[in-house]
């Protein structure tokens, strides 16, 4: 069973689409990764830092999931990462109303000893000096180190990013990010010149309009399924990284066909996230339904066309 060490933030959010509004539920990067990943035969653990705010049930939750918490740090009389967000109309694009960092401004993470020997690290969205030290801890170069980041990292500490980046194999990074990150509009030229701060994959992440991957000349294309029903696209981005590191954790292949495979697992997961408020769509999620949406997938992308 391949290992899966993943950081990101555990979170509050509070949320507003048009569809209503929820007061502090739970979110992060780190959650929707982990939950995302628990799909997968993939031994995980979360390295991240929640306030004594934050609900002893939400712990068990991600101990249900078979996701090790030794190294989830609850900070006494500490205040759990909230963030708070507004989607447009058209769900494809949000403002931040809050980001309140609390714990995560002075958190030193400390990685277990037994996931010291991870063969995949997710660095999920947060402050790049604490992706740099979880880096920093592994007893060996991991078989594929994947980086997630925003916007928010980019205006305040785009020079430890930068840092990070370059230890990194794969990014993923939406469209908007992809463009701030290089100040070049086409996603080609992006793309290019983001393989050259360091990572040798690329993936751009496009919303409901789908995904990306780059690697040297090669582009593949994954689309984002077409739902009826989208209520939150609240950490879409997160759970297409952790079902793609968790494809890649279980399978311990890194050829570009198995990372264009993983590209799939992440954009079949994301379909289910958002499709209700926050985490929940991902904690009630089963296997039987992913394997089903797995096939409308393929009846999506398939066509049989004569080439001369
Ligand atoms: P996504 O929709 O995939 O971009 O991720 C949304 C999740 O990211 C939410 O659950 C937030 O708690 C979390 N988040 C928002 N801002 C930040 C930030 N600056 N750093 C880390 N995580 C964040």
């Amino acid at each position: 069973m391949g290992k899966l060490l993943i950081v990101g933030t555990v979170a509050f959010d509070a949320i507003e689409t048009p569809f209503g509004k929820t007061d502090k539920i739970l979110g992060g990067a780190a959650t929707f990764i982990g939950l995302a990943a628990s799909q997968f035969e993939v031994q995980s653990a979360i390295v991240s830092v929640v306030g004594d705010d934050f609900p002893q049930e939400y712990i068990n939750l991600f101990k249900d999931k078979n996701i090790d918490t030794s190294a989830l740090e609850v900070v006494e009389g500490g205040k759990t990462f909230f963030w708070k967000g507004k989607y447009h109309n058209d769900l494809n694009s949000r403002d931040t109303l809050v980001t309140e960092l609390n714990t995560l401004a002075d958190f030193n993470p400390v990685v277990p000893t037994n996931f010291k020997d991870s063969d995949v690290v997710m660095l999920g969205n947060l402050h790049p000096g604490i992706q740099m030290s979880v880096i920093n801890q592994m007893d060996k170069r991991p078989k594929l180190i994947i980086l997630d980041t925003m916007n928010f990292w980019m205006n305040n500490t785009l020079e430890e990013l930068t840092q990070v980046i370059k230890y990194t194999d794969v990014i993923t990074i939406n469209d908007e990010e992809a463009r701030q990150l290089t100040n070049e509009y086409s996603l080609v030229k992006a793309a290019e010149a983001i393989q050259k701060m360091g990572p040798k994959y690329v993936v751009i992440k496009k919303g409901e309009h789908g995904a990306l991957l780059f690697n040297e000349e090669n582009v593949f294309f994954a689309p984002a399924l077409p739902l009826e029903e989208v209520f939150d696209p609240t950490g879409a981005g997160d759970t297409f990284a952790g079902g793609f590191a968790g494809h890649l954790a279980t399978t311990g292949n890194t050829s570009f066909n198995n990372i264009k495979n993983a590209v799939i697992h992440g954009s079949n997961l994301a379909s289910f996230c958002v499709e209700r408020f926050g985490t929940q769509r991902m904690i009630d999620l089963h296997k039987n339904e992913v394997n089903k949406r797995f096939h409308q997938f393929k009846a999506l992308t398939q066509f049989d066309i004569e080439l001369q």
